[in-house]
């Protein structure tokens, strides 16, 4: 059985997954603790979309932005302290609290002034708002498929029409246009799963890019559905041992890689032309 987390792993590094799976389990905390601050994200996020309920079309511009501002401190802080007790994380925790409150403050910006137009526009109150903003929804719904032996939660499912739209939230800066590769990978595992469970077929998918706010959509096709079962054959490969992959210096990655030393990837050591 694959994780999605795999699937995700393996397309941000095959080599990482490889080493990561078969040399350490310190850092396997690591990915426990980034599926912790994955889901404090969505948690706080969600607090920001119910808070919407509560607004009042009278209100102005400043009284719908503390509103919305609602809690989330006081959640964010109960949250992060229990994380800081259970990972040794006491000086990062200063940075990621700001990351969080500084992503959150984007949003509720950019949802302030849409609420204040939509509630003035439609002379509604947020709960009527809300309906419209944010469909019916799943947070973090765990699948698991026999068949295509991937288990995994998708951040969030939209429930319109019938129809299921699963959709990933993503902290990392988005390219130029669309999606990145791994994005979509990890989606289409996500709406593959989601068809079996609910035997209803996923034509798209959204990535959430929370650094500027924006949705971009992924089509669920056949090219990208052959995608991931190229991916899941090499994982497979590389969690049987027949599989070694390839170092592949990208800077961006490896710089801050907790692999960089075993690795032996300094920058010099790697011609010209593979330094991207
Ligand atoms: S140092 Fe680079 S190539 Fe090596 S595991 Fe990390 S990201 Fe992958």
């Amino acid at each position: 059985m694959i994780s999605i987390s795999s699937i995700r792993e393996y397309m941000f590094c095959p080599r990482k997954f490889y080493l990561r799976n078969n040399l350490d389990k310190e850092s396997e905390e690591n990915v426990f603790l980034n599926k912790r601050l994955k889901q404090i994200r969505i948690d706080v996020f969600d607090l920001i979309q119910r808070n919407v309920r509560g607004l009042k079309v009278e209100m102005s511009l400043f009284d719908i932005r503390s509103h919305l501002k609602r809690t989330i401190k006081e959640v964010l802080d109960s949250s992060l302290s229990f994380l800081k007790e259970q990972y040794n994380i006491g000086d990062e925790i200063d940075k990621i609290r700001a990351e969080i409150i500084n992503e959150s403050c984007f949003i509720i910006d950019i949802l302030s002034l849409k609420s204040l137009k939509a509630m003035q526009s439609l002379e509604s109150d947020g709960q009527k708002i809300a309906e419209i903003f944010f469909p019916t929804s799943m947070y973090s719904y765990l699948i698991r498929d026999q068949n295509l032996e991937i288990i995994g939660s998708c951040d969030k499912i939209e429930i319109i029409d019938g129809r299921y739209y699963p959709i990933n939230i993503k902290t990392s800066n988005p390219p130029v246009a669309g999606v990145w590769d791994s994005d979509a990978i990890e989606l289409v595992a996500n709406a593959m799963l989601i068809e079996q469970e609910f035997d209803s077929e996923v034509f798209v998918g959204f990535i959430d890019y929370v650094k500027i706010c924006e949705r971009r959509p992924v089509v669920m096709d056949s090219k990208l559905r052959k995608g991931l079962f190229k991916v899941l054959h090499e994982i497979n490969e590389i969690m049987d041992g027949d599989l070694i992959p390839e170092t592949k210096y990208v800077l961006k990655k490896c710089e801050s890689c907790y692999y960089n030393k075993l690795c032996n990837m300094n920058e010099e050591d790697y011609p010209e032309n593979v330094l991207y």
